[in-house]
């Protein structure tokens, strides 16, 4: 049967068609530029090949319908008939849902009611949906939310220590991010290491553009470490992580910034971009400080590494112990050096590492030594079937 994973920005469209159950990916594209006036581009990959069409592109609307009947004429599917289900990425459920399911009109009301918790994510998630349901009105879909892997944590980690009125009226708590990734790659190192989910203290480690971790327990999330928003955390690409709240105020007086200026700073000019003055791109960095000792490029990976070695010492604490932990996303995969630099921080828990191993890159592979105390894994991630397989199950389970 095949399966569409989709997930629509607030200008993008991004998708995956699967064969299902086989796990086969049939298909992968992205539509960017949407609504912006200007020029916008479909890329579109087939067999490792990969085509591209410049256009204007007014609408998402627009955009589904194009990449439909793209599929057709590419032959892909003989009719529109055949796609069996589609299943959308949500950023924010709020704290309604804790895991996927299937969309009614209160779903969607209940994602519409959270868009002020993700005011530039869950508008362009909605578009995207009922595009999906004009072009395909009798297709099975559901949504898969970021924030659902994390409701299991309890209020001593899901808790801010603020006037708790903000919690009753508006709901301020952490929710958590990038949980289906947590999750999928949480399930495939118990597969791994051929142990109930139940029985492994475990910390996922999500870095790529956006980063998280997440201390997992007994099969549940019990930790991470975004918060009511993805700002919270760790340093990212350009996004800075927790900070002392002091600084805006202080920002806001001293360079006469506006709440908003300095929100997009913390957002967009900050992470390894604001502290190196070089790029967002891991990669970058780490040809500024091989090729030029650039200090700052180093200053920003050290300020990440650090911070997440923080998580995980607390995490340690917070969890009694950790059996396995799990580097995933972009660099999480890809990059030895970062994953080094994580790794050296925290040998005081016993962790051993196997310096071959871990220069491989982008494969599932076990890079802690037999005398690690903690067995460290690199699995990439696979959020679109992750996506898939829940369009999959829900169906059955629906009957549909
Ligand atoms: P993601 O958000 O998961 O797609 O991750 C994107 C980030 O992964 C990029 O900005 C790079 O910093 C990083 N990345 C991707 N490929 C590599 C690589 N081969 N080596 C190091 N970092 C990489």
């Amino acid at each position: 049967m095949k399966i569409m994973s989709v997930n629509a920005g607030s200008s993008s469209l991004k998708f995956q068609l699967l064969e299902m159950p086989q796990e086969v990916v049939l298909t992968e594209g992205v539509v960017e530029s949407i609504g912006s006036g200007e020029v916008g581009r479909y890329t579109i990959k087939i067999q490792g090949q990969k085509f591209v069409k410049e256009m204007v592109i007014p609408t998402h609307a627009e955009a589904v319908e194009m990449v439909l009947n793209d599929l057709v004429e590419r032959k892909i599917i003989h009719s529109l008939d055949e796609i069996e289900g589609v299943g959308h990425r949500i950023v924010h459920g709020g704290n309604k849902f804790t895991e996927s399911v299937e969309i009614t009109p209160e779903v969607k009301e209940e994602i519409r009611k959270v868009i002020p918790l993700a005011p530039l994510h869950n508008p362009a998630h909605l578009i995207g949906i009922e595009a999906f349901e004009k072009a395909l009105p009798n297709v099975f879909q559901i949504v898969v939310f970021d924030t659902a892997f994390h409701q299991t944590m309890e209020e001593d980690a899901f808790m801010y220590a603020v006037p708790y009125e903000w919690y009753e009226k508006h709901q301020v708590r952490k929710y958590g991010f990038h949980g289906t990734s947590h999750q999928y790659v949480a399930h495939r190192c118990s597969e791994l290491m051929k142990k109930d989910l139940k029985d492994i203290k475990m910390v996922t480690l999500h870095i790529g553009n956006g980063a998280s971790l997440a201390a997992i327990k007994n099969g549940k999330c019990v930790d991470t470490s975004m918060g009511l928003g993805p700002l919270a955390g760790i340093p990212m690409g350009t996004r800075s992580g927790t900070i002392d709240p002091t600084i805006i105020e202080y920002i806001a007086n001293v360079e006469k910034k506006s709440l908003k200026e300095i929100m997009t700073d913390l957002n967009k000019h900050s992470g390894y971009l604001g502290v190196s003055g070089v790029s967002h791109d891991s990669r970058n960095l780490e040809e500024a400080i091989n090729k030029d000792h650039n200090k700052r490029a180093k200053l920003a990976l050290d300020l990440q590494a650090k911070s997440i070695a923080d998580y995980i010492g607390s995490y340690y604490v917070y969890m009694q112990g950790i059996d396995a932990i799990v580097f995933t996303a972009g660099i999480g995969e890809n990059s030895s050096a970062f994953r080094e630099r994580v790794l050296n921080r925290i040998r005081v828990l016993g962790v051993e590492y196997d310096e071959n191993k871990n220069q491989e890159r982008g494969k599932e592979i076990k890079i802690s030594t037999d005398n690690s105390k903690i067995q460290v894994f690199v699995i990439p991630t696979n959020e679109e079937l992750a996506i898939a397989r829940d369009v999959v199950a829900l169906k059955k389970k629906a009957n549909k």
